[in-house]
């Protein structure tokens, strides 16, 4: 099994200026000292730290990428927003949408994150690798077509998506979104469409606010093709499991994808300080391989995993590297610290029946 990993410094360079988590200071805002901010390098960084430390990175198939070009960015993107961006960026930075800061620079910089991802699926596609990982920052799910949010300034799978229908003619492809957060920009993407099946398992209104849940499930010729998993907070190991076996699988069995692209978030792990779940390193390594054998059975292993949030700059790294060794069957001497303690604060029964009940009666509608 050969895996790709993609990744860049200059990612890393991306910065969101000077926030307290995920405040912009001012007003009554203290400013931090130290990177307080949500959304710095580190936790991605970390991750990559791992994988070279841990030896990992020799497994595996690693380079960077060529940043996306405005064609790639203008089949989803209109060219109003991708002007702007360009604009502010050079000018000095901003924030032209809603929670989605830059500094100068960061028009670049974010072509080049969802470069990572076009490579990433490029690759897998050609067969030039048998399964891929994008180390990819700033992050995608949130953007929209026409505005930026949430730490999200480009459609990064949306975007890689449509590249390689445009080069291989790729047919159905299907988006699994655990990242806790909604992810709201891919499923307005895609909406309307039936080529494409967008699955977000996600908090219950965690982020973005406002948004329809498990009645979204597209419109038009896209009706049925779009799937949210809102789970409360809280949810832990064992409901994450219990809802990629009782409605994603089952949703990609129905839909018979070409490739499968999973939008790892990585901020349904305990700890977290942007959300409220209680997953840790061995949810992510039991819903990869999960994801392995479905990909082996429906698509021919096609399976890119797209990096999106994930705030713990601790614990990150260890749910990453986890993925990564399920994708290339390499397991490495890393222990990760963190899991015994985690394991202990999983939901007790009270709280794991009423979860094994909400994901049933959503796998009941979305059936
Ligand atoms: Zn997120």
């Amino acid at each position: 099994m050969t895996t790709g990993f993609y990744s860049d410094e200059r990612t890393f360079w991306h910065s969101v200026g000077l926030q307290a988590l995920f405040l912009p200071v001012g007003g009554w805002v203290q400013p931090p000292s130290g990177a307080a901010g949500a959304d710095t390098p580190d936790s991605k960084r970390r991750l990559l730290s791992l994988v070279q430390a841990s030896g990992l990175i020799a497994k595996l198939r690693s380079r960077s990428a060529e940043p996306v070009s405005e064609e790639d960015m203008m089949r989803v993107h209109s060219r109003r927003y991708i002007e702007e961006f360009r604009a502010v960026s050079t000018a000095g930075g901003g924030d032209i949408g809603d929670h989605a800061p830059f500094s100068r620079g960061g028009y670049e910089i974010a072509r080049i994150s969802a470069g990572l991802a076009k490579a990433a699926i490029d690759d897998v596609l050609t067969g030039t690798v048998d399964n891929a990982y994008a180390l990819c920052r700033p992050a995608g799910h949130h953007c929209l077509p026409d505005r930026s949010m949430g730490f999200c300034l480009l459609c990064n799978i949306p975007i890689a998506v449509e590249a390689a229908r445009a080069r291989h003619g790729v047919g159905r492809v299907a988006i699994v979104d655990w990242d806790v957060h909604h992810g709201n920009g891919t499923q307005a993407i895609y909406y309307g469409r039936s080529d494409t099946l967008t699955i977000s398992i996600h908090q219950e209104n965690c982020f973005p606010p406002g948004y329809g849940g498990a009645d979204d499930r597209g419109e038009g010729d896209g009706f049925g093709h779009n799937l949210n998993i809102p789970l409360p907070p809280g949810a832990g190991d064992e409901a994450y499991r219990y809802a990629l076996d009782k409605i994603v699988a089952p949703a990609l069995e129905r839909f018979r994808p070409e490739l499968i692209v999973i939008a790892s978030g990585l901020d349904a792990g305990a700890a977290d300080p942007m959300a409220r779940m209680l997953a840790h390193s061995e949810t992510f390594r039991a819903l990869t391989q999960r994801m392995v054998e479905i990909a082996a059975t429906l698509c021919g292993g096609r399976l890119a995993v797209i990096h999106e949030g994930g705030y713990s700059e601790a614990l990150v790294p260890f749910l990453g590297h986890a993925i990564i060794e399920a994708l290339s069957g390499c397991r490495t001497e890393v222990v990760d610290p963190s899991l015994d303690i985690c394991v202990a604060q999983q939901p007790g029964e009270a709280m794991r029946a009423f979860l094994r009940e909400t994901i049933d009666r959503l796998a009941a509608a979305a059936g």
